[in-house]
């Protein structure tokens, strides 16, 4: 538990799934006021805020399409107008499609660089819009990937929008250091959730992918949650621009593993 977080309100893109639904039920646990956004399926967050609530947190729900200017503006003024107060801003919404990238029309391009990294860069712009017009420090974290490093052949769009954001959030952290505003990513490595149940519902795609941890095995979305709350908590308040990577070793290139090479 961190103490300083108790009665902070953070906005999670994306907090009806996965590892945003993970991160939202965490900082329930830290008694935090949420925002979960959501894009579509309004069951998942329902279920999520039920989590939220019974863990001790306070939520709400807004619906919106972060790739759309505006909308994380809304969100951040439901924040404000639930909770009265904007702390933390996860950009955490994300997306990937798999096609040889020779056969990859521009549209599918520009649908998940305008997700992930277009997403990025409005959610960031307006927390920050609010927290310099109010006067006040902030705390963006970005979720980023290993795939901001390794190289993800057929999956070009998202290995490039990751890549993308891992300079954006070092950048911006240099750009706002000195008004108190901090901004970080976590990468995960391969974390079971639904946007690669299917693959990870086949014995021998999990058994393929866990090879490549060296940990062996392929994470849960409370270890990313984990770290995730470490970066919004004040014991992480001298570390900004950073990427802080919760892979089970996945970028540490594991075929050396043993000796190897
Ligand atoms: P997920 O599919 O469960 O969650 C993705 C979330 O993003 C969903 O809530 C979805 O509704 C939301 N989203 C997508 N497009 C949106 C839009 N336009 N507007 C608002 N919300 C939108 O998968 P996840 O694994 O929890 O993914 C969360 C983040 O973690 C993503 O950024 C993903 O790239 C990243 N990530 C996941 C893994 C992994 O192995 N699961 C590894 C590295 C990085």
């Amino acid at each position: 538990m961190y103490k300083d977080l108790e009665g902070k309100t953070a906005v999670i893109t994306g907090g009806n799934s996965g590892i945003g639904a993970a991160i939202a039920e965490r900082l329930g646990k830290e008694h935090m006021n949420i925002v979960i956004n959501y894009r579509k399926n309004l069951d998942s967050a329902k279920t999520t805020a039920e989590i939220v609530k019974q863990n001790g947190g306070k939520v709400i729900i807004k619906q919106g399409d972060i790739s759309q200017d505006g909308i994380a503006d809304e969100l951040i003024d439901a924040a404000v107008k639930e909770f009265g107060e904007m702390d933390i801003f996860f950009n955490n919404a994300g997306m990937e499609t798999q096609k040889p990238t020779h056969e990859v029309s521009l549209d599918e391009w520009n649908r998940v660089i305008s997700v992930n990294l277009n997403g990025t860069f409005l959610g960031t712009k307006a927390a920050i819009n609010y927290w310099i017009k109010n006067n006040k420090q902030g705390n963006v974290i970005n979720t980023s990937s290993v795939h901001q490093q390794i190289p993800w052949p057929t999956f070009a769009s998202y290995a490039a929008s990751k890549g993308g954001i891992k300079l954006f959030t070092e950048t911006t952290a240099m750009e706002y250091a000195k008004k108190n505003i901090r901004i970080n990513q976590i990468c995960p490595g391969a974390i079971n959730t639904p946007i690669n149940a299917e693959k990870f519902s086949d014995p021998a795609a999990y058994a393929e992918t866990a090879s490549m941890v060296p940990m062996g095995r392929i994470g849960k979305p409370e270890e990313v949650s984990a770290g995730a709350a470490w970066l919004a908590s004040d014991e992480s308040s001298y570390v900004t621009g950073q990427s802080l990577f919760i892979d089970g070793g996945m970028v540490l290139y594991p075929a050396f593993q043993d000796g190897k090479g």
